[in-house]
């Protein structure tokens, strides 16, 4: 039949040989089939896409991308999950218990990433659940606390139950393109759902209209950013929540790596006397020194112990 002319899209999710594309014209999504050859097509990439008079569509071609989130994979090397990212929201919580090691792995993991692109991904790191008692969120959260703000790492304490801090977190991610990620059960479909009541999913939103059916929710989502003052035709930014990415700060990392990914390590690094030093006991290590010295927070050193220890947890 006759196809449209080329429209501009942004690719919301992937799956199989298909893909959910929002027009960024008008913002409708459509399903659509990917022409054969055209690499690999992620959440985020930006295509170039015509629809059939039945509103399927045809993906054409894939504009380079910004940036891409990989993940190891275990046939291909690397293997993309994600693109056009330039923010990531690191999810933690007082329950079910807040784990500064864990926090180290996924900061650790994106200190990495940007160590390696020209445009570093921005951190955020949402404290959700500040609506439960002091019984549970004690002193020592707060005291590590203090060495990410040290670290000039933002925090944003949030509750998707009482909505402390969703206005904040909302101008956060205005004219941004975020990640979610954070261990199961912190609350990060909580958060989404209470940022993008009426949005749902624009996933949810083809399926009804879309003879192809439903696919499994386990592809990535995206949500679009609003601001309350534009008009509806504008995207001011999204937020793509894929369980693919939700964990990769537990990915195998090389523990060459990892010191790397301390960034308060790195004016050390250098000083050790030893080149191929691990900065675990070895004599002469900077780091050691300067954790003596408390340059460096004995809590980050542990975490670093624990990560290079066991690479993937
Ligand atoms: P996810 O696995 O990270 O997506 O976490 P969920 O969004 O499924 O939330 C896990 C649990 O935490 C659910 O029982 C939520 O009701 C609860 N939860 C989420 N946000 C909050 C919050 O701000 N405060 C409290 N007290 N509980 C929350
Ligand atoms: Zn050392």
């Amino acid at each position: 039949g006759q196809l449209s002319e080329s429209l501009e899209g942004l690719v919301i999710s992937r799956f199989g040989e298909q893909a959910d594309i929002m027009n960024l014209c008008d913002q409708k999504v459509f399903r659509c089939y990917l022409r054969q050859n055209l690499g690999s097509i992620v959440s985020g990439d930006k295509v170039v896409f015509r629809l059939a008079e039945n509103e399927q569509g045809i993906v054409e071609a894939r504009h380079s991308r910004d940036s891409v989130f990989e993940r190891p994979s275990a046939h291909q090397g690397l293997k993309a999950v994600v693109a056009n990212i330039n923010q990531v929201f690191i999810v933690a919580a007082p329950l079910p218990d807040f784990s500064a090691a864990l926090l180290d792995r996924y900061l650790v993991a994106i200190e990495d990433a940007n160590n390696q692109c020209d445009i570093p991904l921005k951190i955020i790191i949402l404290l959700n659940k500040w609506d439960l008692q002091s019984e549970i969120i004690d002193q020592s959260i707060e005291e590590q606390l203090t060495i990410y703000r040290q670290l000039d790492y933002p925090i944003i304490k949030v509750s998707t139950k009482t909505g402390l801090g969703i206005d904040l977190l909302k101008q956060h991610a205005v004219h941004q393109q975020s990640i979610l990620v954070g261990q199961s059960g912190v609350g990060k479909s909580s958060i989404i759902n209470h940022l993008f009541p009426q949005q749902e999913s624009l996933v949810n939103q083809v399926s009804q209209n879309s003879r192809l059916g439903q696919h499994t929710t386990t592809t990535s989502q995206l949500f679009l950013v609003k601001e309350m003052t534009t008009t509806e035709n504008s995207v001011d930014g999204f937020i793509i929540d894929s369980p693919g990415i939700r964990e990769f700060g537990l990915w195998h990392m090389d523990s060459h790596k990892v010191a790397a990914g301390f960034k308060e390590f790195l004016p050390f690094i250098g000083a050790c006397k030893f080149r191929d030093c691990q900065h675990i006991n070895e004599p002469g290590c900077a780091i050691l020194q300067a954790v003596d010295t408390k340059q460096i927070a004995l809590q980050r050193w542990q975490n670093y112990c624990k990560i290079v220890s066991s690479p993937a947890s």
